[in-house]
């Protein structure tokens, strides 16, 4: 009766009240955060000088200042209830780990007093061999620190102050997404200040940004709690689709259930607390599956802020009654969940470089760092693949809903026009780009470029959106970090081997602006094969991509394997990234995490199939079979043999599947323990994908048409309809 219970407690849940803060949200944001009003508020002028030059410049805090910061930081938080603080750090597992200490300490006499110190904020020393490491360091010499990241301000939860930091082992090697995401982020600032002074003198900085949409869906807590497969893997490894689900698309943007509301609402709120610039809300594609987007914003606090809402997230869910599911496909045959990341580059003289201008220079300007990321994409497209691939994103992968396992970029008409007009039009010496009313080619001074906002094709994993790329393959339980250290060392790269050819030429006496054309020519003609502006999802284009080279592999474990190919491992060095060491590790970490998901599933679902599938079934079928037997003493023989037909057929249908079941069950088993002894990460990973997931997909069609035969009374489980549509 479990499943009745949580399934009628699930329909009777009343939406939760939402205390709403009675001054506007342009007051309670960053409410948590220790911004720059506070830092000026809380610390001596020449401290916040220095902090404020540490935050923008980079430059080094000496001990002294990084104490008095410190006691300022200590005072703030304790105001707000703070007794204790984390060093927050993001390990390659894809969450986030803490481990809090008390502002506590021994005062000499006795008794304790409370204590913040500079050392204490800036650096910490957790057991980095509890964390995901590929071997960098054994258990032996378990020793890495973690190190304050001043770029990205301190906050409060609950009671502790946060400090965002990077985690290194004491051999110097990443052991994080953030260490290596802020090399990439300043090797892409150096590279394209240096391509920016083409066109200006005055930039001095350019920034990354990124917006991302993060989807997800929610189910009630009861109906979750009932759900072993959800519970310990993320996603439903078994379940018939509904009978309704999303084909009438009356999900998408649709009214938003009220108790989906409260949630939505109470998780704003405590977003914009925590200086989290939430703007977008909206029914996604499936039932019970939504979005939330903020302001975009510099890519190394975006991260730390996705990082930050998925955990809030799922504390705020709890407080009503749901759980959130940020697993790319919790549900077969109902769409999946993506985290698209809107990416640009912009200067610190206000200038966004992925966009149109209104004069020709500015449109140079604009088509030179368009066609350099398409360079970069194009050449680096597998390793872009291999950056938001996981077990889990594999399932979205390829599927006919989220983009294709190749990556290509949408352009839209009107820049794909710009493009080929500058490549056919070889000796032209000025870029000639549309007016307002579209595009009008050949005319010089030109004040705006229109891109066409609704040209846009749903199906392309990198387009570009009038102002900005969207990486779109990226997974909604992702680390934005991964695509966003990949995309950015790219293109930094990119930009570097462009500034050298372009001063190779005008060395030569060629004028400047010739330079940059006959470069960007050269490139517009050779990284045409990344441009596709039609169907991702069609096979022609798979036979397309195939035949234009792009990596059209889809075996999770060997996409890997493009981290260390020689151009990204030398990519990785030039840029100072990464080195080939940390390159392997993180391979190892990345095939060991793919091993261990499919080995969870593989025993969930051995452990579900015995505990509740078959036994379930062969009472049903016991109960069948007793029904036949009586019919007999109640008809005739002959009369009832036919009246019994229909469920002698089911009785046989149910022995015939879970014997299968079973059969297959134990043959995962032996698959496991064969792939188990495979001593290379690789290798065992490529065993998991090739021989044991399929498996799943095999045994769960079984237990499917089971739950479509088998009394609905007697089925434990919460099934689809009751999991995807519970307001
Ligand atoms: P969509 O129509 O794809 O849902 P939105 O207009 O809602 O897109 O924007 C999606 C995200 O893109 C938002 O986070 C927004 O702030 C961000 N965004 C807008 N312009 C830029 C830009 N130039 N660089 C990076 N992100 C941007
Ligand atoms: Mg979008």
């Amino acid at each position: 009766m479990i499943r009745f219970n949580v399934v009628e407690k699930a329909f009777q849940t009343k939406p939760m009240e939402v205390s709403v803060p009675s001054c506007r949200p342009s007051e309670y944001f960053g409410k948590y955060v220790f911004n720059r009003e506070k830092m000026f508020k809380y610390l001596p002028s020449t401290v916040y000088a220095k902090l404020v030059d540490a935050m923008d410049h980079g430059a080094a805090l000496d001990r002294a200042t990084a104490d008095e910061v410190a006691a300022g930081m200590k005072r703030w938080a304790s105001e707000l209830g703070a007794t204790h603080y984390t060093h927050w750090f993001q390990p390659l597992t894809e969450g986030t780990a803490e481990k809090h200490d008390a502002f506590v300490e021994h005062d000499g006499k006795g008794g304790m007093m409370e204590e913040f110190s500079g050392k204490l904020l800036v650096q910490q020393e957790p057991d980095a061999s509890s964390f995901p490491n590929g071997g960098i360091r054994n258990t032996f010499e378990a020793r890495g620190y973690s190190a304050w990241d001043p770029s990205s301000p301190v906050f409060v939860v609950d009671d502790t102050l946060c400090i965002p930091t990077v985690f290194i082992a004491y051999t110097g090697e990443s052991l994080d997404y953030k260490a290596p995401l802020l090399k990439a982020l300043s090797a892409v600032d150096k590279a394209a200040v240096a391509v920016c002074h083409y066109f200006d003198n005055n930039v001095k900085k350019v920034t990354a940004f990124l917006g991302w949409e993060q989807e997800y869906f929610l189910v009630d807590e009861g109906l979750y709690a009932a759900r072993p497969d959800l519970l310990l893997t993320g996603r439903t490894l078994m379940g018939h689709e509904a009978s309704k689900n999303q084909q009438l698309e009356d999900h998408y943007f649709g009214a938003i259930p009220t108790r989906v509301a409260a949630f939505m609402k109470d998780l704003e709120i405590q977003a914009l607390e925590l200086g989290i610039p939430v703007k977008t809300r909206h029914n996604e594609v499936a039932p019970n599956q939504f979005e939330l987007a903020p302001i975009y914003e510099e890519c190394n606090l975006a991260v730390d802020h996705n990082m930050l809402v998925m955990s809030l997230m799922r504390k705020v869910a709890r407080a009503h009654g749901f759980r959130v599911l940020l697993h790319e496909k919790p549900f077969k045959g109902v769409n999946g969940s993506g985290k698209h990341n809107n990416w640009s580059l912009g200067t610190d003289t206000g200038v966004l470089l992925m966009a149109p201008g209104k004069t020709t220079e500015e449109n140079l300007r604009f088509v030179t760092f368009v066609v350099n990321t398409l360079m970069a994409v194009y050449r680096h497209n597998g390793l872009l693949k291999a950056s938001i691939m996981s077990a889990t994103n594999a399932h979205r992968l390829g599927a006919n809903e989220a983009p294709p396992a190749i990556i290509s970029s949408f352009l839209g008409s009107q820049l794909s026009k710009v493009l080929d007009h500058i490549e056919e039009n070889a000796n032209e010496d000025l870029v000639s780009l549309g007016g307002k009313q579209g595009m009008k080619l050949d005319i010089p001074q030109i004040p705006e470029l229109l891109i066409d906002n609704t040209d846009r094709n749903r199906t392309s994993p990198f387009a570009f959106t009038g102002n900005r790329f969207e990486f779109r393959a990226v997974g909604s339980e992702a680390n934005c970090a991964s695509a966003m250290i990949a995309l950015n060392t790219a293109v930094a790269e990119q930009l570097v081997i462009f500034k050298n050819e372009v001063d190779a030429l005008i060395e030569k006496g060629e004028p400047k602006v010739s330079a940059l054309l006959q470069v960007l020519r050269k490139y517009i003609k050779e990284s045409k094969p990344i441009r596709f502006d039609g169907n991702g999802y069609s096979d022609e284009w798979k036979e397309e991509a195939m035949k234009r080279g792009l990596d059209c592999e889809t075996s999770c474990p060997i996409i890997f394997d493009n981290y260390l190919k020689p151009e990204s491992v030398a990519m990785f060095e030039a840029t100072g990234v990464m080195t080939r060491k940390e390159l392997e590790a993180r391979n190892e970490v990345k095939w060991e995490t793919y091993t261990k998901k499919i080995q969870i599933e593989a025993r969930v679902l051995g452990d579900l199939v015995m505990n509740h599938i078959v036994p379930v079934a062969i009472s049903y079928q016991t109960k069948l079979i007793d029904n036949v037997f009586k019919m007999k003493s109640l008809f005739a023989a002959e009369e009832a043999e036919k009246l019994s037909a229909g469920n002698v057929a089911i009785i046989k249908e149910i022995s015939e599947r879970t014997a299968y079941i079973k059969e297959h069950v134990d043959a995962m088993v032996e698959a496991r323990k064969v792939a188990n002894k495979i001593a290379s990460e690789r290798e065992k990973a490529i065993a998991y994908h090739d021989n044991i997931a399929p498996m799943l997909e095999l045994i769960r069609y079984h237990i499917d048409k089971l739950e479509l035969i088998v009394d609905d009374q007697m089925w434990t489980l919460p099934k689809y309809r009751e999991l995807l549509f519970i307001r």
